[in-house]
């Protein structure tokens, strides 16, 4: 019996998924997007430190806070996302990295369920600028409130989302943020051609 027990977020076992062939055949390309979070899951993928080292024979980062892609050329094996979907520019963020990518990961709160960011669901969007442009102390002080409205300024969703209501998930790693060792653990796992299995000791969700 293998010493790591599955964790129970995991989807059930399934056909090996193309990431998992493509980790057989040699290097997986990877790539990291943060939607509407606060980076802190990002530097929890920066929290591998000098392990990716010895992963880079088997891993190439394509998108990333480190490369500043915008878009993901060709195909990658892995997308890991943090942040949910709070406006429409992360709605299409999202969907070309399911288009581009064969397994997608949702890492941390935000991406999970929504985290702080959906607090304002609980008040609406209409009660949530208003607070913020209208009505606050220092907006009542400004010469004309208004709400910020500009082709460039990305539509507001009605309510922040976790992704998997967007998109297909194949895999959630929880925490506010996950510990580095977790996103090293499934990334290692995919690397290898393994099956995906966080330890339930690396499984967090503070
Ligand atoms: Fe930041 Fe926590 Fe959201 Fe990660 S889950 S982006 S650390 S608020």
């Amino acid at each position: 019996m293998s010493k790591r027990r599955r964790a129970s977020h995991q989807l059930p076992a399934t056909p090996p998924a193309p990431a998992t062939v493509a980790a057989r055949e040699g290097k997986i390309r990877i790539s990291t997007i943060s939607l509407c979070g606060c980076w802190g899951c990002t530097l929890s993928i920066l929290d591998m430190d000098e392990r990716i080292v010895p992963l880079l024979d088997r891993v190439t980062i394509v998108r990333s806070s480190l490369t500043d892609l915008k878009r993901i050329t060709g195909r990658c094996a892995v997308g890991f996302v943090e942040g949910g979907v709070a406006n429409e520019e992360n709605i299409e963020t999202l969907e070309h990295f399911r288009t581009h990518c064969d397994v997608l990961i949702s890492v941390g709160a935000c991406a999970l369920w929504g985290g702080i960011p959906s607090l304002r669901n609980s008040v609406g969007l209409g009660a949530c600028l208003a607070e913020a442009y209208l009505e606050s102390p220092t907006a009542v002080a400004g010469a004309r409130p208004t709400i910020p409205l500009h082709p460039e300024i990305p539509r507001l969703t009605a309510k922040v989302h976790p992704c998997h209501e967007v998109v297909h998930m194949d895999y959630f790693i929880p925490g506010c943020p996950p510990d580095g060792d977790a996103v090293f653990a499934v990334l290692d796992d995919l690397a290898h051609g393994r099956p995906v299995d966080l330890p339930r000791s690396l499984t967090r969700f503070d």
